[in-house]
């Protein structure tokens, strides 16, 4: 490697965020991107995307599209990347294929890397074999005791190879890991690893380390599944004379259960999430907290940037993703949204789900939603909650008597009937019908909830004077009468 690729201690921070195209972004991404993203912004640094193209087993979202619609979506705005571009360019590893073959050629000249013209087949025989003689399942190295005849006549025959680096079992490796501290591996179990595979083609191990020096990289940050790729990789960096970065590998996103965190956990991928009413700016802060502990848990970008601790990392290996805090998280990012914000955010769905929202009075749907915007847990709750604004309820006396079974029904109607005529005034109407009710020992917690019933078709939701205003008194009136005619 160029010697330009060396990392001072006055090198400005360099961290990225390298996926490979899946076509989903899942919550253990995201935190991983989201990290880096802090950590580069709390230290002035480069926060680079880069996108890990060359595994055509999980390249399902060419050039990375999705990719970037997400890290938009959640603000997670990178300094050089696909589109953007930057020093480094390009940002695909499917247009770097030139610079994986210049480094090997690099190690071939050095002798580090061997070719191996095993096939899988053989490769699993003596897997299987040294398992059944409970050894550690090595690659023997067979090829590399290879002739230089025997080479030429594989070459001959065009027996497909790969290239494989020739470790030195000896050997300890060390790095420096944000979160475990100072970690050290003895080699002697560990194979010599495939640079390149038998299509030509190079191994993640391989082209992800290469990128990382090539561009400067001083601080990786992963999840803990990359550890013992991150051993092969400081091979690398010793073989290119390359400083090695410093490393945190992240804890693994789990459930409640302890298990790795699955497509079928609700919320796994960014996805659900968002289709299921979810803020970006909840995600990114519920994420932050988790793992973490934290004086104020509801932050924005900019706080979570000044409070993020990157020198008090713990060394857990596991994060329990509880969607019951994102949840709450959640509703207290829509509790802080103004009206403005909070309608044009839920403006999508209420288009989709009512024929004439489009068509109604900005000033009234604002009123709207921020009567109910204290209910609301997720940005799809408002469908429900409005559903009473939109359409006539059809509520049958069965219905309202299941919501207090024990309220006397008959009295409260009286009652009720007995002071339509004061709709006009919604809070007058309450004032009366309460200190009717009072004198008639009919608690108000029986009360309120039929009325509401009887007006939204739920025995939940906003206050009745704020309902009684926004459908306007004549309408009241009529959804009274039709519910006693
Ligand atoms: N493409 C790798 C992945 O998605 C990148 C790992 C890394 O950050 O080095 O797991």
């Amino acid at each position: 490697m160029q010697e330009n690729n060396k990392i001072t201690k006055e090198s400005p921070i360099r961290v990225r965020f390298a996926p490979s195209p899946t076509g989903i972004m899942h919550l253990g991404n995201i935190r991983t991107a989201l990290m880096n993203f802090l950590f580069a912004r709390q230290k002035n640094g480069a926060f680079v995307l880069r996108i890990e193209d060359t595994d055509p087993q999980r390249d399902f979202d060419p050039e990375g599209h999705q990719i970037i619609q997400d890290m938009e979506w959640l603000n997670l705005n990178y300094d050089e990347g696909p589109i953007k571009g930057g020093p480094y360019a390009p940002y695909f590893q499917s247009k770097r294929t030139d610079l994986y073959q210049t480094q090997l050629n690099e190690l071939i000249a050095k002798k580090s890397v061997y070719r191996c013209f095993c096939t899988a087949a053989e490769l699993d025989t003596k897997r299987q074999r040294q398992i059944t003689l409970k050894q550690p399942p090595r690659y023997d190295q067979a090829c590399l005791k290879l002739s230089e005849d025997n080479i030429k006549a594989n070459l001959d025959s065009d027996t497909p190879f790969i290239w494989r680096f020739a470790i030195d079992h000896d050997q300890k490796i060390t790095f420096n890991d944000l979160g475990h501290g100072k970690m050290t591996f003895d080699l002697t179990h560990f194979s010599d690893f495939p640079v390149t595979r038998q299509d030509g083609s190079f191994t993640f191990i391989f082209a992800n380390c290469v990128d990382d020096i090539a561009m400067q990289m001083n601080y990786v940050f992963r999840g803990d599944d990359h550890i013992s790729n991150t051993v092969n990789q400081v091979i690398l960096y010793h073989a290119f004379g390359a400083d090695v970065p410093t490393f945190w590998h992240m804890p693994i996103l789990c459930n409640l259960d302890g298990k790795k965190l699955s497509k079928r956990d609700f919320g796994f991928s960014l996805k659900d999430l968002r289709d299921a009413g979810f803020m970006h700016e909840a995600i990114i802060n519920y994420l932050s907290i988790i793992g973490g502990s934290f004086q104020k848990e509801i932050m924005s970008m900019d706080e979570i940037i000044a409070a993020y601790k990157f020198d008090h990392i713990s060394s857990t290996s596991q994060i329990k993703y509880d969607v019951e805090k994102l949840r709450w998280v959640n509703h207290k990012w829509i509790a802080s949204l103004s009206p403005e914000q909070l309608l044009e955010r839920c403006m999508p769905s209420l288009e989709k789900n009512y024929d004439d929202a489009s068509r109604r009075d900005k000033d009234e749907l604002l009123k709207l939603v921020e009567i109910v915007q204290s209910d609301l847990v997720t940005l799809n709750d408002i469908v429900p909650a409005v559903q009473f604004f939109f359409t006539k309820p059809v509520v049958t006396s069965e219905q309202v008597s299941s919501v207090k079974p024990n309220a006397p029904l008959e009295e409260i109607s009286k009652i009720l009937v007995s002071n339509l005529g004061s709709l006009k005034d919604p809070e007058n109407f309450l004032q009366t019908v309460k200190a009717e009710s009072k004198k008639q020992s009919i608690k108000l917690s029986d009360m309120m909830p039929i009325i509401r019933m009887i007006l939204t078709g739920s025995p939940q939701g906003p206050h009745i004077g704020s309902v009684i205003s926004i459908l306007g008194s004549s309408e009241a009136l009529s959804r009274f009468q039709a519910f006693f005619a």
